[in-house]
């Protein structure tokens, strides 16, 4: 049977555009799906990555639009430390130009950009039949492959009965001013976050500096506080900061807090949000998706290669993504949840601790928005009364919270 294309990749975000890229470049003949008339708009994500996704992603300096050195942490109870400062930890992009240049390179190696909705996915013989919709006008496409990079609510998991993360934080972003009188007592190379329970449930509140006098701000939760309500509490808790920020544009977006028990399935793979392939600490996702479409394309051409489609010898890609990113996606969970089930004083005299000057150097020279673990687990080791921790909360971490609750305060 002659089919429409070799592979169809669904969603023209970072997942889906680098995919499609490496995959015409092999030679495949690919159509990328994407519902929105304008490739990333509307945008739901503040654009904050580290110097190694820039490169991950080909593109140069010229997609950063400002710089961040360090980070104010603040928690619910007013404390508050300062970490980083030294160097460039991580960059401000204009996300819908990036998102734009991802699919530029991608139409550039001769994929084939078709502005649709994909609506349903099913497997037939040997192929897989996409059902999707342009101005209101259902079509379908048949192609040997189809690549899910359709994003957190993933189509092309949920039709074609793929398992789903389980855990997400809703949250609310904010594109702002800062009135000139506020500018004058920020820093604006510094990120502020703030944590705390009952502030952020279940996730954390952050104001990104974009150059300017412009901010991205937002505040996410894992319920039942909605963001909406929790961002209030937030201005109202650090008026000095929030007092001066006039917001621009809001927006929602979800974010899936831990990968998909599989990320493949027969003639199907899963990239970027749609297999939840998101740092758990932080939210972040462009470096990881960036990342796994790499190792989707590599086992796409393979299955091509060898005339084998079939869900055993697509599982090649995830082991692959695993093994460069898996770890430190598995160790940030449970580093996340160690931190949650920490109370408001256990969170304060940790911040305090972490004004010592041998901490702030540690998190100096180590800091990296991709891999927390790696200072993170340096802190918990250097801090007298987590001492031991950082492995056993990595391996066990029951054992770590027990742990925690015996020996702090610290
Ligand atoms: C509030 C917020 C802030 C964030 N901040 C950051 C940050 O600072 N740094 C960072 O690294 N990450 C951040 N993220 C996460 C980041 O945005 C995602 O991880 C990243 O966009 C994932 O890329 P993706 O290609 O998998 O999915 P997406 O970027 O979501 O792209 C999916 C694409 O698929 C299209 N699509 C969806 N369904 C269909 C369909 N049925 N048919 C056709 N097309 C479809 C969509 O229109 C979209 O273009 C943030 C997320 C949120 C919600």
């Amino acid at each position: 049977m002659q089919l429409d294309c070799d592979v169809a990749v669904v969603g023209a975000g970072p997942a889906g555009s680098r995919t499609a890229r490496d995959l015409a470049r092999a030679g495949l003949r690919v159509r990328l799906l994407e519902e929105h008339r304008r490739v990333g708009v509307p945008s739901h994500c503040s654009g904050l990555i580290s110097p190694r996704t820039l490169r991950e992603a080909e593109i140069g300096e010229e997609a950063v639009i400002h710089r961040i050195t360090g980070a104010f942490v603040h928690t619910q109870e007013g404390g508050e430390v300062a970490l980083g400062g030294s160097a460039t930890r991580a960059v401000a992009i204009d996300r819908v130009a990036w998102d734009e240049t991802l699919c530029e390179q991608a139409q550039a190696a001769g994929a084939n950009l078709v502005r649709a909705r994909m609506t349903h996915a099913e497997r037939e013989n040997h192929h897989v039949r996409l059902t999707a919709q342009t101005d209101g006008r259902d079509w379908t496409l048949t192609a040997r492959m189809v690549v899910g990079a359709d994003g957190t609510h993933s189509r092309v998991a949920r039709t074609l009965g793929l398992p789903r993360p389980k855990e997400y934080a809703y949250n609310l972003g904010i594109e702002g001013r800062i009135s000139p009188d506020a500018r004058a007592t920020w820093r604006d190379d510094y990120v502020h976050v703030f944590v705390g329970r009952d502030l952020a449930p279940g996730w954390f509140g952050w104001i990104i500096p974009t150059g300017e006098g412009t901010v991205r701000a937002g505040i996410g939760t894992t319920g039942p506080v909605k963001p909406i309500v929790a961002y209030r509490r937030m201005a109202a808790a650090f008026p000095e900061l929030f007092a001066g920020l006039e917001p621009v544009r809001m927006y929602g977006g979800t974010i899936p807090l831990a990968f998909a028990p599989r990320s493949y399935g027969d003639h199907a793979l899963l990239v970027g949000d749609a297999a939840g392939q998101v740092k758990p600490f932080s939210g972040g996702g462009i470096y990881t998706s960036l990342v796994a479409a790499r190792h989707a394309a590599i086992t796409v051409r393979q299955a091509f290669e060898r005339d084998a489609f079939g869900a055993k010898s697509l599982a090649a890609y995830e082991r692959g993504w695993k093994r460069e990113i898996g770890r430190e996606l598995r160790k940030s969970w449970h580093l996340r949840h160690f931190g949650l089930a920490m109370s408001g004083a256990q969170i304060e005299r940790v911040v305090r601790a972490l004004r010592s000057p041998g901490l702030q150097e540690l998190a100096d020279e180590h800091a990296d928005i991709d891999y927390p673990s790696r200072v993170l687990l340096r802190l918990a080791r250097s801090l007298p009364a987590l001492a031991t921790l950082g492995a056993v909360t990595v391996r066990r971490p029951g054992a770590a919270l027990n742990l925690v609750r015996a020996h702090l305060p610290v």
